[in-house]
């Protein structure tokens, strides 16, 4: 190995590299790069620098807990949309055949069958009763 090689290796040992977030602020970075060619704003430009330090920072971190942590949040709230996401395509996939209502004592989101009128429904997770209208 030259010289060059192993210095590299050495300032690349134990930093934080790359993860979910960073793919994310990565494609995140780019869509703002295309955007901002079309619209010509400091602020977009501004934006697009901070993504862009922000990721060479956690990517050359030495701070890998905190990095791990960050990671963890942002997994989080990906999911979280992400199951928003999902039921919303179950609900509109369905939407002839199922309704879905919140329950109103523990909010746990409840699929039925869709049939005319009004019923009672027991909720499957806390066990209570509610009424329920369908159109
Ligand atoms: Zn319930």
């Amino acid at each position: 190995m030259n010289k060059f090689m192993y210095k590299m290796a050495n300032f690349f040992q134990g930093r934080y590299g790359i993860d979910e977030l960073y793919k994310f602020l990565f494609i995140l970075f780019w869509i703002i790069a295309i955007l901002s060619l079309f619209i010509r704003n400091p602020i977009i430009y501004l934006i697009e620098m901070l993504i862009c330090v922000f990721m060479f920072f956690r990517a050359l971190s030495r701070n890998i807990y905190k990095r791990q942590n960050e990671n963890m949040k942002y997994l989080k709230i990906r999911d979280k949309v992400k199951g928003k996401i999902n039921l919303q395509k179950r609900k509109w996939a369905d939407r002839n055949t199922h309704i879905y209502r919140k329950c109103p004592n523990c909010k746990a989101e409840i699929r039925l069958p869709k049939k005319k009128g009004k019923h009672v429904c027991t909720c499957p997770s806390c066990k209570k009763d509610f009424d329920v209208k369908c159109r």
